[in-house]
Protein backbone atom coordinates (compact mmCIF):
# COMPACT_ATOMS: atom_id res chain seq x y z
CA UNK A 1 0.00 0.00 0.00
CA UNK A 2 1.33 3.21 -0.89
CA UNK A 3 1.99 6.07 1.47
CA UNK A 4 -1.67 7.91 -0.23
CA UNK A 5 -3.36 5.18 0.35
CA UNK A 6 -2.36 5.40 4.01
CA UNK A 7 -3.39 8.71 4.15
CA UNK A 8 -6.74 8.23 2.57
CA UNK A 9 -7.66 5.24 4.72
CA UNK A 10 -6.17 6.76 7.95
CA UNK A 11 -8.30 10.11 7.44
CA UNK A 12 -11.49 8.13 6.36
CA UNK A 13 -11.34 5.97 9.38
CA UNK A 14 -10.35 9.35 11.82
CA UNK A 15 -13.25 11.61 9.93
CA UNK A 16 -16.42 8.58 10.71
CA UNK A 17 -15.41 8.33 14.52
CA UNK A 18 -15.49 12.25 14.35
CA UNK A 19 -18.65 12.51 12.29
CA UNK A 20 -20.52 10.17 14.42
CA UNK A 21 -19.42 11.68 18.00
CA UNK A 22 -20.43 15.36 16.96
CA UNK A 23 -23.67 14.17 15.57
CA UNK A 24 -24.62 12.66 18.35
CA UNK A 25 -23.71 15.31 20.54
CA UNK A 26 -25.49 18.00 17.91
CA UNK A 27 -28.01 16.34 17.32
CA UNK A 28 -30.16 17.74 20.54
CA UNK A 29 -29.99 21.45 18.79
CA UNK A 30 -29.55 20.22 15.24
CA UNK A 31 -32.69 17.68 15.55
CA UNK A 32 -35.03 21.05 16.63
CA UNK A 33 -34.04 23.44 14.00
CA UNK A 34 -35.51 25.21 11.27
CA UNK A 35 -32.51 26.94 9.35
CA UNK A 36 -30.60 25.00 7.21
CA UNK A 37 -26.92 25.86 7.52
CA UNK A 38 -26.18 23.54 4.86
CA UNK A 39 -25.31 25.08 1.60
CA UNK A 40 -24.40 23.46 -2.30
CA UNK A 41 -21.38 25.64 -2.03
CA UNK A 42 -19.52 23.55 0.63
CA UNK A 43 -21.02 20.51 -0.35
CA UNK A 44 -19.45 21.13 -3.68
CA UNK A 45 -15.48 21.07 -1.99
CA UNK A 46 -15.95 17.56 -2.17
CA UNK A 47 -16.06 17.53 -6.02
CA UNK A 48 -13.13 20.37 -6.07
CA UNK A 49 -10.79 19.22 -4.16
CA UNK A 50 -8.89 15.66 -5.50
CA UNK A 51 -8.10 14.51 -2.21
CA UNK A 52 -11.73 14.93 -1.02
CA UNK A 53 -12.91 13.58 -4.07
CA UNK A 54 -10.38 10.52 -3.33
CA UNK A 55 -12.17 10.17 -0.45
CA UNK A 56 -15.45 9.95 -2.02
CA UNK A 57 -14.54 7.53 -5.21
CA UNK A 58 -12.71 5.19 -2.83
CA UNK A 59 -15.75 5.23 0.25
CA UNK A 60 -18.68 6.22 -1.22
CA UNK A 61 -18.42 5.15 -4.93
CA UNK A 62 -22.42 5.00 -5.13
CA UNK A 63 -22.34 8.91 -4.66
CA UNK A 64 -20.28 9.41 -7.23
CA UNK A 65 -22.89 10.25 -9.77
CA UNK A 66 -24.14 13.18 -8.00
CA UNK A 67 -25.59 16.02 -11.00
CA UNK A 68 -26.80 18.43 -8.68
CA UNK A 69 -23.10 18.29 -6.77
CA UNK A 70 -25.21 18.33 -3.34
CA UNK A 71 -25.02 16.02 -0.54
CA UNK A 72 -27.82 17.22 1.80
CA UNK A 73 -31.27 14.36 2.12
CA UNK A 74 -33.99 14.94 4.13
CA UNK A 75 -32.03 12.60 6.38
CA UNK A 76 -29.19 14.85 6.78
CA UNK A 77 -25.89 14.62 4.48
CA UNK A 78 -25.26 11.66 2.60
CA UNK A 79 -21.35 11.69 2.86
CA UNK A 80 -20.02 8.88 5.85
CA UNK A 81 -16.45 10.50 4.74
CA UNK A 82 -15.07 13.15 2.30
CA UNK A 83 -16.80 15.94 4.04
CA UNK A 84 -15.38 19.57 3.41
CA UNK A 85 -13.44 20.12 6.73
CA UNK A 86 -15.49 23.79 6.95
CA UNK A 87 -18.73 20.89 7.77
CA UNK A 88 -17.30 20.27 11.44
CA UNK A 89 -15.96 23.56 11.64
CA UNK A 90 -19.20 25.33 11.58
CA UNK A 91 -20.73 26.25 14.91
CA UNK A 92 -23.78 28.28 15.04
CA UNK A 93 -24.88 30.83 17.67
CA UNK A 94 -27.38 28.08 19.39
CA UNK A 95 -24.54 25.32 19.89
CA UNK A 96 -21.88 27.86 21.38
CA UNK A 97 -24.86 30.04 23.18
CA UNK A 98 -26.11 26.65 24.52
CA UNK A 99 -22.54 25.85 26.14
CA UNK A 100 -23.10 25.72 30.37
CA UNK A 101 -19.19 27.14 30.59
CA UNK A 102 -16.41 28.50 29.31
CA UNK A 103 -14.52 25.14 29.05
CA UNK A 104 -17.39 23.16 27.50
CA UNK A 105 -17.30 26.43 24.76
CA UNK A 106 -13.65 25.52 24.19
CA UNK A 107 -13.92 21.46 23.72
CA UNK A 108 -16.67 21.97 21.00
CA UNK A 109 -14.42 24.50 19.75
CA UNK A 110 -11.51 22.28 19.36
CA UNK A 111 -14.29 19.06 18.37
CA UNK A 112 -14.96 21.14 15.42
CA UNK A 113 -11.32 21.66 14.47
CA UNK A 114 -10.10 18.09 14.31
CA UNK A 115 -10.94 17.36 11.07
CA UNK A 116 -8.82 20.76 10.10
CA UNK A 117 -6.11 19.85 11.47
CA UNK A 118 -5.21 16.90 10.65
CA UNK A 119 -5.00 17.80 6.57
CA UNK A 120 -2.76 21.37 7.75
CA UNK A 121 0.27 21.91 5.98
CA UNK A 122 0.08 18.52 4.18
CA UNK A 123 2.55 19.94 1.65
CA UNK A 124 4.11 22.88 1.78
CA UNK A 125 2.13 25.37 3.69
CA UNK A 126 -0.99 23.56 1.10
CA UNK A 127 -3.60 22.17 3.28
CA UNK A 128 -4.66 18.22 2.10
CA UNK A 129 -7.62 19.90 0.31
CA UNK A 130 -5.99 23.06 -1.29
CA UNK A 131 -3.81 21.06 -3.00
CA UNK A 132 -5.36 20.93 -6.47
CA UNK A 133 -3.32 18.33 -8.81
CA UNK A 134 -4.03 14.67 -8.27
CA UNK A 135 -0.70 13.85 -9.51
CA UNK A 136 0.95 15.92 -6.25
CA UNK A 137 -1.56 13.72 -3.40
CA UNK A 138 1.40 11.36 -4.30
CA UNK A 139 4.27 13.98 -2.94
CA UNK A 140 2.03 14.09 0.76
CA UNK A 141 4.56 12.54 3.38
CA UNK A 142 2.92 9.88 5.34
CA UNK A 143 5.12 11.03 8.73
CA UNK A 144 3.92 14.75 8.44
CA UNK A 145 0.10 13.71 7.60
CA UNK A 146 0.67 11.09 10.78
CA UNK A 147 2.03 14.05 13.27
CA UNK A 148 -1.13 16.12 12.52
CA UNK A 149 -3.43 12.93 13.40
CA UNK A 150 -1.73 12.15 16.09
CA UNK A 151 -2.14 15.02 17.51
CA UNK A 152 -5.84 15.32 16.67
CA UNK A 153 -6.41 11.80 17.82
CA UNK A 154 -4.86 12.49 21.21
CA UNK A 155 -7.21 16.07 21.34
CA UNK A 156 -10.28 13.62 20.21
CA UNK A 157 -10.01 11.33 23.35
CA UNK A 158 -9.61 14.34 25.77
CA UNK A 159 -12.89 15.77 24.13
CA UNK A 160 -14.73 12.64 24.65
CA UNK A 161 -13.52 12.31 28.12
CA UNK A 162 -14.54 15.51 28.85
CA UNK A 163 -18.33 15.32 27.69
CA UNK A 164 -18.37 12.29 29.64
CA UNK A 165 -17.75 14.21 32.70
CA UNK A 166 -14.30 13.86 33.59
CA UNK A 167 -12.32 17.08 34.83
CA UNK A 168 -9.32 18.01 32.91
CA UNK A 169 -5.79 18.13 34.10
CA UNK A 170 -3.47 20.52 32.97
CA UNK A 171 -1.97 17.98 30.70
CA UNK A 172 -5.17 17.43 28.85
CA UNK A 173 -5.13 20.98 28.56
CA UNK A 174 -1.76 21.33 26.72
CA UNK A 175 -3.18 18.07 24.41
CA UNK A 176 -5.79 20.30 23.68
CA UNK A 177 -3.79 23.78 22.54
CA UNK A 178 -2.27 21.69 20.27
CA UNK A 179 -5.73 22.04 18.23
CA UNK A 180 -7.20 25.48 19.13
CA UNK A 181 -5.79 28.28 21.60
CA UNK A 182 -8.03 28.61 24.94
CA UNK A 183 -9.78 31.42 24.08
CA UNK A 184 -12.75 32.13 26.74
S1 LIG B 1 -25.64 23.62 13.30
FE1 LIG B 1 -27.01 25.16 14.22
S2 LIG B 1 -28.01 26.16 12.45
FE2 LIG B 1 -27.14 24.21 11.72
S3 LIG B 1 -28.81 22.70 11.94
FE3 LIG B 1 -27.59 22.60 13.83
S4 LIG B 1 -28.60 23.99 15.24
FE4 LIG B 1 -29.34 24.49 13.19
S1 LIG C 1 -22.55 18.59 5.84
FE1 LIG C 1 -22.87 17.53 3.86
S2 LIG C 1 -24.77 18.41 3.06
FE2 LIG C 1 -24.03 19.81 4.64
S3 LIG C 1 -22.80 21.34 3.55
FE3 LIG C 1 -21.42 19.72 4.26
S4 LIG C 1 -21.25 18.31 2.54
FE4 LIG C 1 -23.06 19.58 2.17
Amino acid sequence: MDELEHILREYGAFESEVRVFSSKLWLQWCSNCREVCCKALYCRETFESPFLFSLLNKYSHQLYNNTQKAWLSEAGCKLSVGRPPVCYEFLCNTILGAQQTGMHRYAMIVLSKLISHIGKRALGSRHLIEVMDPADLKKIKYSRFKKRLSEARNAFDVVQLYFKGHQLEINDLKVLSKISKQCG
